[in-house]
Order: structure tokens, then sequence, then C-alpha cells
């Protein structure tokens, strides 16, 4: 197979092939240089370089190639940038595919992230599929939903701010000036927005249930965003409260119906009153209580008598 099919084959946009081999598993090994012809342009200024500092070997990982696992080994030259206003005194070749400081090509980055997204995999499930890290498997996920996602928050008359617990709380300890301190690095509670009458669903969500949390994703929407928002609604909970005060405060603030009969079933009732004790249900002398119990419920008391018939007790 010559160097121009074996670059057919794989079809990685930017990189042609300048070797192909098997290696001793019989997986392809492919040598790749630089095809792309803005490669040799500065990613600051644009201005296309003439002197090349050095060669740089890269293995970018990849898909699979008809199944199995290829190893990629990409030749990229570290070039200078002649453009003496430019603040960029160097930089490497870069193709779309590969872009800089990134190990994975894009198409591998994009099936990690889309068998989450679309394929309803696990984040850990993906990572073992592709063979990638946890972290590297849930940042193509949240690249590929950043594609999908609209650029600005839509806008929203009624929004609903409420409280998610997810997973458990992680904690690292830390040196301050009174000692040792433990700080939380992963909270297990969330602040989620959402459109309550608008049909634009789930808004966002940020880790934390502070009102500073809260404010920072509110005060993070455009002017006329938050202008927009007539009325929030919240449970009785004084930190979303103090956020909606803070970042929204021409927003009518409303408790909804869910939290309130919520609070109303949880609220310490006022007790019964005392019954003498002779006006309390007694269980009959010698009765025990599965007799009781079978005496309660009609159905349970028929099954009980056609057993214990065919038990012969
Ligand atoms: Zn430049």
């Amino acid at each position: 197979m010559d160097e121009d099919t074996a670059t057919l084959l794989l079809g990685l946009e930017g990189v042609a092939v300048a070797e192909a081999a098997l290696d001793e598993a019989g997986n392809p090994v492919l040598a790749l240089v630089t095809a792309w012809r803005d490669a040799r342009c500065c990613p600051s200024c644009g201005m296309r370089s003439t002197r090349s500092l050095g060669l740089v070997i890269t293995r970018p990982r990849d898909l699979p190639l008809a199944g199995r696992p290829t190893v990629l080994a990409r030749t990229k030259r570290r070039r200078a940038c002649g453009n003496t206003a430019c603040a960029r005194a160097s930089f490497t070749e870069s193709v779309p595919q590969i872009p800089p400081r990134t190990r994975l090509t894009g198409r591998l980055r994009s099936a990690v992230g889309a068998a989450v997204a679309d394929g309803g995999r696990t984040v850990i499930q993906s990572a073992r599929d592709h063979e990638v890290s946890w972290p590297t498997a849930h940042a193509s996920f949240a690249l590929h939903a950043a594609s999908a996602l609209p650029a600005e928050t839509p806008p929203v008359e009624h929004l609903g701010i409420d409280e998610i617990r997810r997973g458990k709380p992680r904690f690292r300890q830390v040196v301050t000036d009174d000692g040792d301190a433990w700080e939380v690095t992963a909270d297990r509670w969330h602040v989620g927005f959402c459109d309550l009458s608008g049909g634009a669903g789930l808004l966002g969500q940020v880790e934390g249930r502070t009102a500073a949390t809260a404010s920072a994703w509110l005060d993070a929407q455009t002017d006329a965003w938050r202008a927009g928002v007539r009325v929030a609604a919240i449970d009785m909970c004084t930190v979303f409260k103090a956020a909606v005060r803070e970042s929204l405060p021409h927003a009518v603030l409303v408790v909804d119906r869910f939290h309130l009969a919520v609070g109303q079933h949880r609220a310490p009732r006022t007790p019964p009153p005392r019954h003498p004790p002779a006006a309390r249900p007694t269980r009959p002398q010698g009765q025990s209580r599965v007799g009781t119990s079978q005496q309660a419920h009609p159905l349970r008391s028929a099954d009980a008598r056609e057993t214990s018939g065919s038990d012969g007790r």
C-alpha cells in the first residue's frame, strides 16, 4: 500500500501518512507529517513562517482503524514567527484534527463525548470503551454538550431556583494560619435554574448552595436577560432569597406551592389530646398480634383460613 492510499484510508484532516507499517500485534503504525497549508501561519498574527526551529514528534490518540488500535507518530515543526510586531516568538504547527496541547484527535474526542451525550453511556463507560481517563472523557462530554447548547441563555419570565443533591462531598486538608482545616473540593449540593413557563427547561446548574453561588450564575447572564425575569420562584430558603434580592431586585419573589405543602407536612403538629387509658383500643387477653392483624384484613383472614385448612392446622 502506498502512502497516498494510507492517507486516504486514515482520513485525518491536515496530516498525510509518510510511512505505514504493522507492529508485532498486527496493528497499524503510521508516521504522519503535516499536510495543511495554514499550519505554517502564526496563530497570533497569521503571518506565514519561513523559519523552522526543529522537529517535534508527538503521539496523538485516534479512533481504531478498521477495528484495530492505531499508533500515530506525528512529526511537526516548531516555527519562528517572522513578524517583529507579534508578541509570539515561536509556535508549533497544528492542524484542525489535532489542535495544540491535546493528546486526542478531534474525532476521537467527539466519539467519546457523543457516546455519553447521545449514546446514553456513563462517563466512566465511555472512558473504558475508548481507553481514556475519566477526566478526559468528561471534558469530551462537556465539549460535545456545549456545542449543542445555545450560546446565550434563552429569555425567561418565570424563573425557578432550587437545590439538587448530587453524589458525595469531597474534602481536602489545607494549612491555614489557624492550623489545619478541611476545604470542600466537591459540594454534594448544586443549584439549578429552570424556566417555569416558557418551555426552555433547565437553564443552568452550578456547584454549591450559597447565595454567592446562585448570584454568580445570575450575574453571569446579560442585563437584558435579568431584566426579563418577572418572577423568581424558590423554596423557603433564605439563601435563594438573598441571591434573588441581590441579583434580581426587580423580580417578584414567590414560594412555590410544592415547597409550601412539603413544609406544612414536615412542620411539627399540635400533639393530639391525650385519651384516658380506658378509651384506648386494647388487645384482648391471649390474642396474638398476628391474629389482630388478620382480623383487620378480611381477605388476608380468608387466605389464612384456607391455608390453615389445607395444612390441617
Ligand atoms: Zn505572529
